[in-house]
């Protein structure tokens, strides 16, 4: 009697948090970043969180916690993710779903997804989220490749045979989805072959609309 009163009191206070709005009804702002494997996404996506206050959920990492945490997807994940194969929706959309929703922000990067057309109608289906735009990477496979080998991060999949696989997967499933928002006039292209600093001087003036939570602190030191 005592538990059940006080578990209710404890709902009336969550539910009276954020004048009454659950979490479910806040809108989300979400942009996807995409590109090739190696086209910069993860390296730009850090900027933008310091700079615009999004988070940065990478599709790639949300797996490869999952394989880690010992789920027990893990190892199916583990050996689409070494022959650059493209993971079911069904668990991709959920873990970034999951991420949202214990998130306290608003402002979403979706990096790495969605892959194929599949990813992204289910995404669709499953959050009724549309996306604000499209940040995509555009980068010639040679550059991708040189910076892959280059990065040594002890990625299962960063090895020129399963590097071949990614770029195939990407050109023949991920760029029609690209093409598909392109129709709708979603997408912001970037030349990701400069620098890091000059292609996010570039990422900059797109996200202009988002400046004002951060302006105060982080005016003086864009970087
Ligand atoms: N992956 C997937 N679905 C996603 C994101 C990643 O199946 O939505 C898998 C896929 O096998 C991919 C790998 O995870 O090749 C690595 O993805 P990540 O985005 O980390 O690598 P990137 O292609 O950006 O270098
Ligand atoms: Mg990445």
């Amino acid at each position: 009697m005592a538990t059940d009163m006080a578990e209710a009191t404890t709902a009336a206070v969550l539910e009276k948090k954020d004048n009454g709005v659950m979490p479910e009804e806040k809108k989300l702002h979400v942009i996807f970043v995409l590109g090739g494997p190696g086209s910069g996404k993860g390296t730009q996506c850090e900027k933008i969180v310091e700079n615009f206050g999004f988070t940065h959920l990478s599709a790639g990492d949300l797996l490869r916690a999952e394989i880690k945490s010992g789920s027990e997807n893990g190892t199916m994940i583990e050996n689409m993710i070494k022959e650059g194969k493209i993971v079911p929706s069904e668990v991709t959309v959920k873990l970034l779903q999951k991420a949202m929703q214990e998130s306290e922000n608003d402002k979403f990067l979706i990096d790495g997804f969605p892959r194929n057309e599949e990813n992204r109608a289910a995404f669709e289906n499953v959050t009724g989220i549309q996306p604000e735009f499209i940040l995509f990477f555009n980068c010639p496979e040679e550059e991708m490749l040189k910076r892959l080998l280059n990065r040594n991060q002890g990625r299962v999949d960063d090895n020129v045979e399963t590097i071949t696989k990614r770029f195939r997967v990407f050109s023949e499933s991920s760029l029609p989805v690209v093409n598909y928002y392109d129709s709708k006039g979603k997408v912001r292209k970037i030349d990701a072959v400069k620098s890091k600093e000059d292609v996010f001087e570039n990422i900059k003036l797109l996200f202009a609309p988002f400046i004002q939570e951060k302006e105060e602190v982080e005016v003086g030191s864009l970087n």
